[in-house]
């Protein structure tokens, strides 16, 4: 396949704001991809050039895009700086740039191969070696091609293509319709790789889909909590009559592989972050007894002279580059295992939570470095509260209920029922937070001229695949925080509504964003608005929205699709109701 068919295709996907249209032009363009293409496709058009999980990042950052585009063009790197400055894209500053004719045809696979080289390249002289390395694929490449390499380059593709309208896309090339999509999914969220799920479909059809199964050091999509208004609705809710109440620490949500003493660690968001921990990652190494095992958990700060939890920012202070091993050391991390998905070469996914249970406590032992979630199972809700107290009284953030009927099975990727998590902040109304996607800014006047003086934000709504407005936001942000918006929302401007994002007339903001930036939000209540898409009834012409909205903090490690569905805020409303 050219590259130049794929620059095609996305110059179309960016014209259209219709889902359905973007399925279509995905589905031609995936039908007609070989084996191997269809991977590299896959992985592009969501501005990678691998899974998200693996270590093969681009990662060649602003300056040596605009270096290798400074050597395309014949020109100096302030003179592509500036032009940055002024289109905002560094695609649009290769079109506009680079004037040589193109060096010659360009394949998917070519680029691939390219990109992947310049990814790997490490140590002294690399950035020299990227750099020229780019600028020769640009080079070769025709302008609408050259502004498509940048961007893959920079990090910034952004076509608006999420991975389920990737998975609709994959269902209706060779399913024949979107009905296919929940196989897909399901495989999707065990293997978090849709390439390798794109590749079993056009080679082996559904059945080869239903057999891709758990894999050591390949991310598993984690499962997720709901939330509820009142304790009592949680026993409920989860409908069985037994449950067990967990601890809920405020960390970082690790999934650890152990591979003999082979240790790989993923973050939430699927990224690798074994580098971040060594700690862990030796403790993983001595403490599971078992050859292999796929544990989820929470890594948490801790201080063992106090013996107290630590706020999840200075567990994030460990999210650096540099120095990890002396930071390691001055805030040291213990990881509390909530969870038992592989050991000694089985899945665990579809045994009952108590099953998990009693082997993740197997395989544990307890030792003080890396144990099991304290827990307590009841059938009651004072059980619920005296124990969600004391887990305050000890400095967690409240608790989580599972589930443990028969079919508690581990649900990859989903926010069901099964878990609920209750917390400190819970009180009638809603003062959890919600987080939520920003889509839109208007304008700063007077004291915040030169900023924006608003965001639009929206929640996900996964039926749809779509972001819903929610509130506009323009309080509880710190001067720092104003004067940062800007540039923290450069990457995502967009000059036009963005497909996937839905905002009626009236809300319409001055400025534009694709789906990128979540941001954790306070507020009063959710209620009926005119305004709002959240929920759309296009009947009775209503969304929902959220009254007094705060901005609380960046929710940098949160994708768009992770942010707050649109299912949970109706939720939430329905509930305020009956309260
Ligand atoms: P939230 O981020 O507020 O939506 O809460 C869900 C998160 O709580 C999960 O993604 C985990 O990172 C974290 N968590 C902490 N303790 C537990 C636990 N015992 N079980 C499940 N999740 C937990």
């Amino acid at each position: 396949m050219k590259f130049a068919t794929l620059a095609s295709c996305f110059e179309r996907l960016e014209a259209t704001s219709s889902r359905n249209e973007m399925i279509a032009l995905l589905a031609r363009l995936l039908a007609g991809a070989s084996p191997d293409e269809i991977v590299i496709v896959c992985y592009f058009v969501l501005g990678e050039i691998g899974p998200g999980y693996s270590e093969v990042n681009l990662g060649i950052g602003d300056r040596t895009t605009a270096a290798a585009i400074a050597l395309a063009a014949g020109t100096d790197p302030a003179s592509v700086e500036a032009a940055a400055q002024e289109l905002g894209d560094y695609g649009d500053v290769a079109v506009r740039l680079i004037e040589t004719p193109a060096g010659g045809p360009l394949s998917v696979a070519d680029v691939h191969r390219g990109l992947s080289e310049i990814a790997r390249a490490a140590g002294p002289g690399s950035i020299e070696e990227k750099k020229s390395g780019l600028a020769r694929l640009l080079a070769a490449a025709t302008p609408p091609e050259r502004r498509y390499l940048s961007r893959l380059a920079a990090g910034e593709m952004r076509l608006g293509v999420g991975d389920m309208t990737l998975l609709d896309a994959l269902a209706e090339a060779f399913l024949g319709s979107k009905a296919g999509r929940p196989s897909l999914e399901h495989a999707y969220n065990i293997s978090s790789d849709i390439g390798h799920v794109a590749r079993t479909l056009r080679e082996e059809g559904l059945a080869g889909v239903q057999a891709i199964s758990v894999s050591l050091h390949r991310p598993i999509r984690p499962m997720l909590t709901q939330r509820v208004a009142r304790i009592s609705e949680i026993l409920e809710r989860i409908g069985s009559p037994v449950i067990a109440v967990e601890e809920k620490y405020d960390g970082e949500r690790i999934q650890a592989h152990k591979d003999g003493d082979d240790v790989t660690l993923f973050s939430r968001r699927l990224t690798d972050v074994t580098h971040q921990y060594p700690d862990i990652v030796r403790h993983v190494r001595h403490c599971v007894m078992a050859d292999t095992a796929i544990l989820d958990g929470e890594a948490v700060a801790f201080d063992h002279e106090t013996g107290t939890y630590l706020p999840f920012q200075t567990l994030m202070r460990r999210r650096r580059k540099y120095r990890v091993r002396e930071v390691a050391g001055e805030i040291p991390a213990t990881y509390r295992a909530f969870d038992l998905l592989y050991a000694n070469g089985e899945s665990y996914l579809s045994r009952s939570y108590p099953d998990r249970r009693a082997r993740l406590e197997e395989v544990l032992g307890r030792d003080k470095r890396i144990s099991p979630a304290d827990r307590i199972v009841t059938g009651d809700t004072d059980g619920i509260t005296e124990f969600y107290l004391a887990c305050i009284e000890r400095g967690l953030e409240g608790v989580v209920c599972k589930s443990c009927a028969q079919d508690s099975f581990y649900r990859a990727g989903a926010r069901e029922w099964q878990w609920i998590k209750w917390k400190r902040d819970y009180a009638p109304g809603i003062s959890d937070t919600l987080d939520l996607v920003i889509v839109g800014a208007n304008a700063g006047r007077g004291r915040r001229a030169g900023t924006y003086g608003s965001v639009l934000c929206a929640a996900y709504n996964h039926e749809e695949d779509l972001f819903q407005t929610v509130c506009g936001m323009g309080t509880g942000f710190s001067d720092v925080d104003l004067s940062d918006l800007p540039r923290r929302l450069a990457g995502a401007r967009k000059d036009r509504q963005p497909a996937r994002v839905m905002v009626n007339p009236q809300a319409a903001p001055d400025f534009w964003f694709a789906p990128a930036r979540v941001v954790e939000v306070l507020g009063l209540e959710i209620t009926e608005s005119p305004v709002h898409t959240c929920n759309w009834d296009p009947e009775r012409r209503r969304g929902l929205a959220l009254r007094f909205p705060r901005f609380v903090r960046w929710r940098d490690e949160k994708s768009p699709e992770q942010a707050t569905t649109a299912a949970e805020i109706a939720a939430i409303f329905r509930r305020q109701r009956e309260v």
